[in-house]
């Protein structure tokens, strides 16, 4: 499958068309943005590094028997998924306080929460996606409960996959976002798994690993996210 036009540019990846219309191809770019667009920069080697991450996490999902937008890496920063029709809904699982949540409840950051909890955002950038919950996202027409419940079961299973297998390679999952599509009638867990997305601290010195490193300008991003990559595959 070859990329014929690009059909979309986000802050991260860009996208392209494919003589497939059931099938995109995405390009992880190494630009970096926080707090809805308004800090920018680059962290050199991210776009492969995330590509590799998030192909890496959605196939041991897959295996685990979720379904995924995945279909093939073709090279170190592109990816052959399936064209989704994104839903408009940002997940967010949290297993330990951090970020907006610290700041909106006055929780101290690293306090592990009594269960994981799940909320979910707008993802509408010219409002600055903002909290929204179930009966306003269905009241909107963004969804159903129907995929909203498909959504949060899908969501904890990942989180529970996900947290056990980073702590036997050392890592505290913190925290995380989901993207969801739709495709041929059912839900998919789309986007990208990757330092970008979720809080990991190192399980011994809570060494932050992910892209609160950009955010908060704490040095030595690249080599947080190489660590993560060298964790996961070894190399
Ligand atoms: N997150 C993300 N994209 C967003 C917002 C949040 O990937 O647009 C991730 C973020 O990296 C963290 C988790 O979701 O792992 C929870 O983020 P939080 O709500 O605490 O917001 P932040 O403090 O990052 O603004």
């Amino acid at each position: 499958m070859k990329k014929i036009k690009q059909i979309y540019e986000g802050k991260a990846k860009k996208v392209f068309s494919t003589e497939d219309p059931d099938f995109v191809i995405v390009e992880y770019k190494d630009d970096a943005t926080a707090f809805n667009g308004e800090k920018k920069g680059v962290i050199s080697g991210k776009g492969v590094i995330n590509n590799r991450v998030s192909n890496f996490f959605f196939q041991k999902l897959e295996q685990e028997g979720i379904a995924t937008h995945f279909v093939e890496e073709i090279s170190e920063r592109e990816t052959i998924v399936k064209k989704v029709e994104i839903v408009p809904l940002e997940v967010i699982i949290r297993n330990i306080a951090a970020g907006s949540f610290s700041k909106r409840y006055g929780v101290e950051e690293g306090t592990v929460l009594s269960a994981p909890t799940l909320e979910f955002s707008y993802k509408n950038d010219s409002l600055g996606d903002p909290l929204i919950n179930d009966y306003h996202a269905i009241a909107l027409g963004l969804t159903t409960q129907e995929e909203i419940d498909k959504i949060t079961s899908m969501s904890f299973r990942v989180n529970k996959f996900l947290s056990e297998y980073l702590l036997n390679i050392g890592i505290r999952l913190v925290d995380f976002k989901l993207e969801f599509g739709r495709f041929k009638g059912d839900i998919v867990l789309a986007d990208e798994i990757s330092p970008d997305t979720c809080r990991f601290w190192d399980k011994d010195t809570n060494k932050k690993l992910d892209k609160d490193r950009f955010r908060h300008d704490l040095g030595n991003v690249e080599d947080a996210y190489k660590e993560i990559m060298s964790r996961l595959m070894g190399s």
